[in-house]
């Protein structure tokens, strides 16, 4: 049953994919809603079968009812950066950073293709331009309910226009390990920072662990190897399908020892082409031959579709 949803949910994900491609390409978003509502009956034929299995033969009344989307986690091609944005079942927004200033636009036509004109809660994991560029933008345009930024200091100019939009939030939280959330079904543990001060903004990364149903997200910013160590030895769950790999893939994250205990199914690198860090390194690389990875730099945006059984992955190109 399982499998034969997978297959279902794979090629209607493909379908969607040619849609979705096609509007990222010529930032066309008139068919977004078109999108929308096969996305929905989609999610309703998936309700359908799992009320089915649950109540032997499923009375019409369940199966009729309408049920949620899919969640859909989208990691944003933005070039060298991250940002990813969240859409929950029920329509409601989760962003985790904003990319750098030069991807803005890039950004804000995306948010605005996906329907966002609220986001509940944005995560600015740490004040590197490649992660909070956008951020001041963001904030002006859309209304965001709760931030959390760590509790890192510095004075770049990046940074104090982010915080002089946040002045005007009265709902900003300092990000802390063991930290919970619980919205729209999704389960938020932020693991990381641990510690109150490191000698690196790259260490006070805000690391998350996001749950949906059967399925699990590690989240982690650009968190170092001295992190992962850390939440190593606090004894954190880390287990995930899915592992945002930390820092683009550089050398100074993804220890053999946090893969491990990760153990994931699939490795997201978000990176831009021929950046001049060299990221991903090849030595990430090499630690992550054996799972299957997708990259911002060649694939463009990647979309994770999840019910609350199974994932679909699909690519921009
Ligand atoms: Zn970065
Ligand atoms: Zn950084």
């Amino acid at each position: 049953m399982k499998y034969k949803k997978l297959n279902t949910l794979l090629i209607f994900v493909m379908l969607l994919s040619l849609l979705v491609s096609c509007n990222i390409n010529n930032e066309i978003i008139s068919e977004s809603s078109e999108i929308t509502s096969e996305v929905s009956t989609f999610s309703s034929e998936i309700s359908t079968e799992a009320s089915a299995e649950q109540s032997e033969g499923g009375s019409s009344e369940e199966q009729s009812q309408p049920n949620n989307d899919l969640l859909r986690i989208s990691f944003i091609d933005v070039g060298q950066g991250d940002c990813i944005l969240i859409k929950t079942a029920e329509g409601n927004n989760i962003l985790i950073d904003s990319g750098s200033l030069e991807s803005k636009d890039k950004v804000l036509n995306y948010l605005e293709f996906e329907n966002v004109d609220e986001i509940e809660y944005a995560f600015f994991t740490h004040p590197h331009a490649d992660h909070i560029g956008a951020a001041d933008e963001i904030l002006k345009s859309i209304e965001i309910k709760n931030v959390y930024i760590p509790n890192a200091v510095t004075t770049t100019q990046v940074y104090n226009r982010m915080l002089d939009e946040l002045e005007k939030h009265e709902s900003v939280v300092q990000a802390k390990s063991g930290q919970k959330i619980s919205f729209d079904g999704i389960e938020i543990d932020i693991l990381s920072p641990i510690k109150d001060e490191y000698n690196d903004l790259n260490k006070y990364s805000i690391v998350m662990k996001l749950t949906y149903g059967k399925n699990s997200f590690l989240l982690t910013g650009d968190a170092t190897s001295e992190n992962e160590v850390e939440m190593l030895e606090k004894g954190l769950d880390l287990k995930a399908d899915i592992l945002k790999i930390g820092h683009h893939g550089s050398n100074t994250s993804t220890s053999s020892e946090f893969l491990t205990a990760v153990a994931p199914e699939v490795a997201v690198i978000s990176c831009g082409v021929n950046n001049r860090y060299g990221h991903p390194h090849q030595e990430t690389l090499e630690k992550l031959k054996d799972i299957d990875t997708y990259r911002t730099d060649q694939g463009g945006t990647i979309i994770v579709y999840c019910s609350l059984e199974d994932y679909v992955i699909k690519t921009e190109r």
